[in-house]
């Protein structure tokens, strides 16, 4: 478990880039770790966990819910419509909000659940076509689009960079489209370059094998 060390790094980054350590969330993602390492991490104080599997998600968090009322849980992975129900009533953040018949499923299972997830829309700022994500060049468009159907409005944008491109050209053109946008937060950054989207502008990192050591299976 990595925490502090991490911490440490994101308090640096911000500093460096001319932000506070307490603008950047550290988003532990738990995909595929074991009980024991997701103990660990809720014992040193993490709160925040990201999941990219709703069916997953609920098998790890649905009970813990009850003994840790601080706990936010945010959907980085994709979303399916057939899925908003039960994504609506466990995530207190979606990330990967990119298509309209998505939001119109959110929105409904809003209805039923009486909960409204924060929203961040993804952008597949690389334009790659296995990728999901509203490409940049329509995310002024969609954000609007989402501002006018989604009573919560949108928190964030949400990146992916590809494997093999500087991530930081990345980092910036998302902020730029966010700035743009009005969009305020950014979640940006992985394990090999947290420390580097600090200091570019994000607002959350998501780090998963960093933090808490090769995934499982
Ligand atoms: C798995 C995953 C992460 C964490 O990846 P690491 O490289 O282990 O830090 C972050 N974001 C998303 C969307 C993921 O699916």
């Amino acid at each position: 478990m990595r925490r502090a060390a991490i911490l440490e790094e994101l308090a640096g980054a911000a500093k460096a880039g001319g932000r506070s350590p307490a603008d950047v969330t550290l988003v532990a993602v738990s995909k595929m770790q074991s009980e024991a390492r997701i103990e660990e991490a809720l014992a040193s104080g993490q709160r925040v966990f990201g999941e990219n599997r709703v069916q997953e998600a609920m098998t790890r968090w649905s009970a813990r819910r009850a003994a840790y009322p601080d706990l936010e849980l945010r959907l980085v992975g994709p979303l399916q419509t057939n899925k908003a129900d039960e994504a609506v009533a466990l995530f207190d953040v979606i990330e990967t909000l990119d298509r309209e018949k998505l939001a119109r499923a959110i929105l409904k299972a809003m209805e039923k659940t009486g909960r409204a997830p924060r929203l961040y829309v993804q952008v597949n700022t690389g334009e790659e076509p296995q990728k999901a994500g509203i490409a940049p060049k329509d995310v002024p468009a969609f954000v609007a689009q989402m501002r006018a159907l989604m009573p919560q409005g949108i928190e964030g944008l949400m990146c992916i960079p590809p494997v093999e491109e500087p991530a930081s050209l990345h980092f910036a053109l998302l902020a730029k489209l966010a700035r743009a946008a009005g969009v305020e937060k950014l979640s940006m950054g992985m394990s090999a370059d947290y420390a580097l989207a600090a200091r570019l502008g994000a607002t959350s990192v998501r780090v998963g094998s960093a933090l808490f050591g090769e995934r499982e299976g």
